[in-house]
């Protein structure tokens, strides 16, 4: 297979990067200054990733995978990854975007009304408006259909109680996108019904969660008797499954458009340029060549994956198990080449921050995030089940609560 740019595809990389050098300062082997922050989004990181939106909307550079009629480019996948890899060479604020972008505005493309979508796709797009993900619960993660949170009607309101959990940027954003139980005397995958609900909302109290990095990312929200228009939920009543699916179907596409370079081989052969072995650059190092060499030839596997994934999206096919195959090997891979990073730099390897650490502590923070990937957007034992059921054709998993209605099955005081 040729993975080569197409003479098309290399005049779009060409007008892709042609605009981004004028815009945007390059990313150099110190990376960028948002790169060792964890997930810290403060003022500033917000008014600087809401200006980029901004001026890369105002050029005709954001979304691009949308269709114009939402103010994308219609661009093919290709294109997309195309502007993923060049983006990526400069340096840019924290995505804060890829809940909205990714997710919701597709799904709100596909199950919202046309007023609904004139009225959130335009601000989600030139990013004034950010978006978070209101799925899982205490209860209900890898098991999302086991939600609790109760939607219950009230004339032309619906008034929502309970709980979500790790959710994503709640703190700064606008919007969520949320599913409740509307009826718990159907069976668990019926009663569901899918919500878009203003963050600034009486009733919603959000409270961050400190992850092992020292960051944010992510928090607790609590619904007490929030009252949501029922001109707000998306899709008919009992739909909320099927539409999350759509949302959930997204997330793994975006999986796909991840780059060979998302894994940082690059960094890590520059990194160990910088380092000693034994009195020598490390990089001369028989050994730490040999490492190096094995983490590459991961990488390249899992991006050449990532290619078919792009190829099924060409071909308006929704990926199938190699995104499960990809996420599982991906997110391990980025852990064992951060934690070989940390090794290389010895007893230095335990410091973090920007300013002690080689190559800005990246390594370090890379390290403690990852573990949040590997259960994010599907557990490794999760992705397991995918593979083992849909490439492997092994037994489903037992599911013993099928077709009963969700308030008869057994819980936990
Ligand atoms: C960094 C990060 C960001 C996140 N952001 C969001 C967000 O913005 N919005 C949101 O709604 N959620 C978010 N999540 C939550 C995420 O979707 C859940 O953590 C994930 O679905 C797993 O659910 P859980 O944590 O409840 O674990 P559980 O589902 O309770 O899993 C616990 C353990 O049991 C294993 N397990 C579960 N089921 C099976 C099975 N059938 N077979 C074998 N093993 C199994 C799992 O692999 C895991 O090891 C985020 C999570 C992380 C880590």
């Amino acid at each position: 297979m040729d993975f080569s740019d197409t003479p098309e595809e290399a005049a779009f990389r060409v007008q892709a990067r042609t605009w981004l050098e004028t815009n945007a300062t390059p990313r150099t082997t110190e990376g960028s200054e948002y790169e060792s922050l964890g997930e810290r989004i403060g003022e500033a990181e917000l008014a600087a990733a809401k200006g980029w939106q901004k001026k890369k909307a105002d050029a005709g550079w954001a979304c691009l995978h949308w269709p114009r009629a939402f103010g994308g480019r219609d661009a093919t996948p290709i294109q997309t990854v195309i502007w993923s890899q060049e983006e990526a060479r400069f340096k840019t604020p924290p995505n804060i975007y890829l809940i909205g972008h990714g997710m919701a505005g597709p799904t709100l493309m596909i199950h919202g009304s046309a007023e609904q979508q004139q009225r959130w796709l335009p601000r989600m797009l030139s990013g004034e408006e950010v978006w978070c993900q209101l799925f899982s619960e205490p209860s209900a993660g890898s098991d999302l259909a086991g939600l609790r949170t109760s939607a219950v009607r009230d004339g032309d309101y619906w008034v929502v109680n309970g709980q979500k959990i790790w959710t994503t940027g709640a703190q700064f954003c606008d919007w969520g996108i949320l599913v409740a139980r509307h009826d718990p005397g159907l069976a668990k995958h019926s009663g569901l019904t899918y919500f878009v609900v203003d963050m600034r909302s009486p009733g919603i109290e959000i409270r961050p969660i400190t992850q092992i990095d020292g960051g944010q990312g992510f928090n607790e929200v609590f619904f007490t008797d929030v009252r949501i228009p029922d001109s707000n939920r998306i899709g008919e009543v009992g739909e909320g499954w099927r539409v999350a699916i759509t949302t959930l179907m997204n997330e793994r596409a975006t999986v796909g458009t991840l780059s060979g370079d998302a894994f940082g081989s690059a960094d890590l052969i520059d990194l160990a340029a910088r380092l000693e072995v034994d009195g020598a650059p490390a990089l001369a190092n028989a050994a730490v060549r040999e490492k190096i060499a094995s983490f590459h030839v991961i990488a390249k596997g899992v991006e050449l994956t990532g290619r078919r994934i792009v190829s099924d999206l060409s071909q308006g096919k929704m990926p199938g198990p190699e995104a499960s195959l990809m996420k599982l090997l991906g997110a391990r891979l980025i852990q064992d080449m951060a934690a070989y990073a940390m090794d290389l730099q010895g007893e230095a390897g335990a410091m973090v921050g920007v300013d002690d650490a080689a190559h800005q502590g990246r390594w370090q923070y890379r390290y403690l995030a990852i573990s949040g990937f590997r259960i994010a957007g599907g557990t490794d034992e999760v992705l397991r089940n995918i593979i083992a059921e849909r490439v492997l054709g092994l037994p489903a998993d037992v599911r013993a609560d099928k077709g009963m209605a969700f308030r008869d099955i057994p819980r936990g005081g």
